[in-house]
């Protein structure tokens, strides 16, 4: 078997400076802290894309970059490990599930919060665990057919996590879905949380792979004394295409006559409006209360349970995609790679 481990960056691969300050460090270098690599059953190929980088800098092009790195090799891995920094991890996850839906092999991004030459780094785990749960197979067909990452113990979905700790080892947190492993003595895989024992619509599809992004995307967090001007200001700011508004509880914002005016405005105007809440856990339910079917009846998009790294990567691909609204509302709304709990368009 062979595995490739495709190094991008983060924490996990930096030395301090003479300052004391954090800067990236080479992958041979890395790799001599963890001779353990050599010891796994599968073949360990290495491969860098690009100078280690804080994932700060990240674009949509690296996704881009990595998913076609990932599908150009396909044949010749039966399995990928990205390791990653941790704070643009959960938008580079969810960006290589669409990007490349229906893969079916794991490719698991993973990273650390102590660099790896650190004593109580979490490196070292983070690393072999993943490797590890890359190899995993039963009946000859990979145990993980889907972008995961891996933390602290757990394996989750990529497109399901957000980072909730900048200092914990337990970094990531998947609210709305569990966990798709743990490691303990053993790895215990939970089955019916793998992509291809769900409902989402990528399986048993053909894998095709699709990485144009259009980033023409913002987000209008709500707050009470949110007046009128900036409502107005953001819908009608710098030619976006889609506004992720983000709410309260359920989905609920304030149903005052000016902005359900503003809302019917602008989706008039051709924009896409996308009701997002602020509560990690649970997720939009927009017919709950009169505050949030104000906005299901103008027409603004429910993002369900999904994370608002998902919302706006899904939102950024779908428009990359070059759809119609009406296209566009529909695979939003749509359980594509198991991101969100599917709605029908009414
Ligand atoms: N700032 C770092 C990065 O995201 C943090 C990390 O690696 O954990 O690259």
């Amino acid at each position: 078997m062979n595995l490739l481990l495709i190094y991008t960056g983060g924490t996990v691969g930096m030395v301090q400076n003479d300052e004391g300050s954090l800067r990236p460090f080479d992958f041979d270098a890395l790799l001599s802290r963890v001779p353990e690599v050599q010891r796994l059953e599968a073949n360990v190929d290495m491969l860098e894309l690009w100078d280690p980088m804080d994932s700060s800098n990240f674009q949509p092009a690296h996704w881009a970059l990595l998913a076609e790195a990932i599908s150009s090799r396909s044949k010749d891995y039966q399995g990928f490990v990205i390791l990653h920094g941790t704070d643009t991890m959960a938008y580079t996850a969810s960006a290589l599930s669409f990007m490349l839906m229906s893969l079916g092999k794991p490719v698991i991004l993973t990273g650390s919060q102590l660099p790896i030459g650190v004593l109580r780094s979490d490196a070292r785990e983070n690393l072999m665990t993943a490797l590890e749960l890359a190899q995993l197979q039963a009946d000859n067909e990979a145990t993980i057919q889907e972008v995961s990452v891996y933390f602290e113990n757990k394996l989750y979905r990529g497109n399901r996590v957000y980072k909730k700790s900048s200092q914990a080892f337990d970094a990531f947190d998947s609210p709305n879905w569990e966990p798709l492993a743990i490691a303990g003595v053993s790895l215990h895989v939970d089955k019916d949380a793998l992509i291809q024992n769900g409902q989402a619509a990528c399986v048993g599809k053909a894998f095709s792979l699709a990485t144009k992004t259009n980033p023409k995307v913002a987000v209008l967090t709500l707050f009470p004394g949110m007046d009128e001007d900036i409502v107005r200001a953001a819908f009608s700011g710098a030619k976006r295409k889609a506004i992720v508004m983000l709410t309260y509880g359920s989905g609920n914002a304030p149903n005052q006559p000016w902005f359900n005016q503003l809302l019917r405005e602008a989706q008039d105007n051709g924009l896409i409006l996308i009701n997002a809440s602020q509560c990690k856990n649970g997720g939009v339910s927009q017919p709950d209360y009169a505050a949030s079917d104000m906005m299901r009846q103008s027409g603004v998009l429910s993002a369900g349970d999904m994370t608002l790294e998902a919302t706006l990567v899904k939102t950024m691909w779908l428009l990359g995609q070059g759809l119609d609204n009406k296209k566009f509302k529909e695979s939003f709304l749509d359980n594509l790679c198991g991101e969100r709990k599917a709605l029908k368009v009414d």
